[in-house]
């Protein structure tokens, strides 16, 4: 049996970091991994989600260009030139991972890994592995559930990068942020789209200025959205599908994307095997240095639902190997955490929202313009930028901002860096702006 310093299970964002860290640390390294190589973020989360994107503001482009004097009358589009392409590119950066491990002198074992005890890993073929410590990094899966007839019929946020063929009516079941950017995604490359919505808002835990303005924007772009609505039932019309609605809607559709919400991914690990504890939604219980409940044994990323996103994941998996094999312990900040959601336009925020704000900071400043950003005038288009600024009077601290427009997934990184070096007010006042760009209303507002 052989035996390793450290094994890794899954290769995603947190567990490559991981291993190709404590490999450079000096760490003899196993990482194992079931599907492909870079995980969710590289072959169906970020990057082909990131790729369709672009693909589907070309259709925003065309129109608006119309504006400024181009004719694009006759441009078309092809789903299978665009799902082709996608696929050679994501190849291509799981061939980089693969390479980039082995570099690092990490030894890659495929097939599903699972604990026979808390030293030992069975693999798919039977095959063991011990590791004097062992990392889990098995990330998320889509929810599978729900219990109304006719849900097998859904589809998750994988199999949507299955599609070989562009589905032309599209009914999405949640208001997430892989329900709206894959709404994004597909309206604005022609499907329509119905997005069924239990509650009475979108992007829950956003301020409520984005989640009101991103709602105008999207219904401006045709996405129709079924709030405090829910599926009943689904009927298999041979292929195409009638979606029925707590409120007696029929939606027709030949897609019905599921996306409410992931799920940390334990399944047949045997983590009873070795009593590991899991909090009440099933992720894994860890401690600020993201051990869990058994010594030797680390979690990192969406398998620990902290904060599900993949640089968290990268930042987990590095200071673990730093922690445990670097010797320079240290522990992951999860607050002041910018993330952008790339529907169209896309939002952009960091820091906290009015409502947690007020309550921690009574005396609370809010600055916020919504503005047609000047490439509108001559496209015509009627999307609006929205910007929010929450600053606390008391210490002149900024404590949120939130963003709807072009760009602002750009913008909010270095938004970030000044919230990270607790910028205030004055700070922002006395940067000049970048005339003429939207971003200058952030160090304009009076
Ligand atoms: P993962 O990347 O999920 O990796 C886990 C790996 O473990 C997988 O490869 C899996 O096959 C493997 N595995 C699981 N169990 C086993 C086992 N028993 N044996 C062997 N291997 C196993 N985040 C962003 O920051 N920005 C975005 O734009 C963004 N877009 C997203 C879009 C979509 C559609 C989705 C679904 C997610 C998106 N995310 C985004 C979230 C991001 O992908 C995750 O937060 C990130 O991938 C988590 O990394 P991880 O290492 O925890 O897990
Ligand atoms: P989210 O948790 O963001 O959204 C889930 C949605 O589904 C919510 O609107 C929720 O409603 C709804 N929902 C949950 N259960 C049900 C149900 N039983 N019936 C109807 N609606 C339901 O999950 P996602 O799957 O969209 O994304 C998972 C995570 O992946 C994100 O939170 C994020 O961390 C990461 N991600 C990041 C991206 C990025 O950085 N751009 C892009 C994509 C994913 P309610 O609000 O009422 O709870």
């Amino acid at each position: 049996m052989k035996n390793f310093d450290l094994i890794v299970i899954g290769g995603g964002s947190g567990g490559v970091r991981a291993a190709r860290i404590a490999a450079n640390h000096g760490a003899s390294v196993a990482l194992i991994e079931e599907y492909r190589l870079g995980g969710t973020c590289v072959i169906r989360g970020c990057v082909p989600k990131k790729l369709m994107v672009y693909a589907s503001r070309f259709a925003h482009d065309f129109e608006e260009a119309k504006g400024y004097g181009w004719d694009f009358d006759n441009a078309r589009f092809d789903w299978s030139t665009l799902k082709l392409k996608r696929d050679q590119e994501v190849a291509r950066l799981e061939a980089i991972y693969r390479k980039n491990l082995l570099a690092a002198g990490v030894v890659i074992y495929e097939g599903h890994a699972s604990f026979v005890d808390s030293k030992t890993i069975q693999l798919s073929d039977k095959e063991m592995l011990t590791g004097n410590t062992i990392l889990i990094a098995t990330g998320g899966v889509p929810v599978q559930n729900d219990s109304y007839e006719g849900a097998q019929y859904t589809i998750d946020s994988n199999e949507f990068f299955d599609l070989e063929k562009q589905p032309k009516k599209v009914v999405i079941h949640g208001a997430g942020y892989i329900a709206l950017e894959f709404a994004c995604i597909f309206r604005l490359l022609g499907s329509e789209v119905d997005v069924v919505i239990r509650g009475e808002n979108i992007l829950r835990g956003f301020d409520k200025d984005i989640q009101s303005q991103l709602t105008k924007e999207l219904l401006m772009s045709g996405i129709n959205l079924h709030f405090s609505n829910n599926i009943k039932a689904i009927k298999n019309e041979g292929g195409s599908f009638t979606v029925a609605l707590n409120d007696g809607a029929l939606l027709d559709s030949d897609c019905v994307l599921r996306a409410i919400g992931r799920v940390p991914n334990t399944t047949a690990l045997g983590l009873e095997k070795i009593g590991i504890a899991l909090n009440n939604q099933g992720a894994i219980v860890v401690n600020p240095f993201s051990e869990t409940t058994v010594t030797g044994i680390y979690a990192v990323g969406d398998v620990t639902n902290r904060v599900n996103l993949t640089p968290m994941a990268i930042r987990e998996g590095h200071a673990f190997a730093d922690t445990v094999f670097g010797k320079t312990p240290r522990v992951v900040a999860h607050d002041l955490v910018p993330t952008a959601v790339f529907t169209t336009p896309e939002v952009g925020v960091v820091g906290l929202t009015e409502e947690q704000a007020l309550k921690q900071f009574p005396k609370l400043d809010v600055y916020s313009t919504v503005f047609r950003p000047m490439k509108a005038t001559l496209s015509g288009s009627d999307s609006k930028v929205l910007f929010k600024l929450l600053v606390d009077r008391v210490t002149d601290r900024v404590l949120g901002f939130h963003s709807i427009g072009h760009d602002t997934g750009e913008m909010i990184q270095l938004l970030g860096v000044a919230l990270q070096m607790k910028a205030t007010k004055k700070d922002l006042d006395a940067t000049l702006a970048v005339h003429p760009t939207a971003a200058e209303e952030w160090v304009t507002f009076r």
